[in-house]
């Protein structure tokens, strides 16, 4: 590690201006993909990038945003090219709900805030198949006894979510099965449990920030396994 000429700049993420597919799991993107650059690889969706659990926040309040990447461990500016002036422009910001929250709460006195926040909520709310949720959550619950509670929902919602079309992926297909929810469960623990966002935000490679986390992943994992008593 260590040799990387990106590190400690801010990671990038485009907006699209044609047709562009995923260099690492293939899918079609689409027009106007949301993508990030990886070297010879060209092109990674945001899934692929282990960005899709960051929030898009439209630049113009500069209080909320900056507020909002001092609270993110990870975040990332969105750009987008503009042929009538020829120079990418910044569109606004990735960053955690958590740290948006945070920065929300701070930035209360402007009560747009709380209204922007219910709009965000109920438009997740419509883009999740309900039922589906609740059937991974229980998957998880089942799988995973020793997972602290409430998590099986945020991580359910989340590979729902990652299924229903946001963030410009086609919809692939819904699956219960162990491999699915396991994989759910550690992208999950990656973000949450151990220092993955951290060294992402420092710019090592996906690949190096996987290997550094693996034993931290797996103790998370087999404490989850079995039912706390
Ligand atoms: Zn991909």
């Amino acid at each position: 590690m260590g040799n990387n000429p990106n590190r400690n700049e801010e990671l990038k993420v485009f907006i699209s201006n044609r047709e562009s597919e995923c260099g690492e799991c293939g899918e079609n993107l689409g027009l106007q993909a949301w993508i990030t650059l990886a070297g010879e690889k060209g092109a990674l969706c945001l899934a692929c990038a282990d960005l899709d659990h960051l929030i898009f926040l439209p630049a113009g309040d500069m209080a909320l945003t900056r507020r909002a990447r001092k609270h993110s461990t990870l975040s990332a500016v969105v750009l987008k090219w503009s042929r009538a002036r020829k120079r990418y422009e910044r569109q606004g910001i990735l960053v955690e709900e958590r740290a948006l929250e945070t920065a929300e709460d701070e930035c209360l006195a402007d009560s747009d805030l709380r209204e922007r926040r219910r709009e965000r909520e109920a438009v997740r709310r419509e883009e999740l198949d309900q039922q589906y949720v609740q059937e991974f959550a229980e998957r998880v619950r089942e799988l995973f006894p020793g997972c602290p509670a409430g998590r099986e929902n945020i991580i359910a919602e989340h590979a729902c979510l990652k299924y229903s079309g946001r963030i410009g992926r086609s919809s692939s297909a819904k699956s219960l099965d162990e491999t699915a929810v396991r994989l759910a469960v550690i992208a999950h623990i990656r973000h949450r449990e151990t220092d993955y966002d951290h060294l992402l935000a420092k710019g090592f490679e996906r690949h190096e920030a996987r290997k550094a986390v693996e034993s931290q992943v797996s103790r998370v994992i087999n404490r989850w396994l079995t039912l706390n008593t």
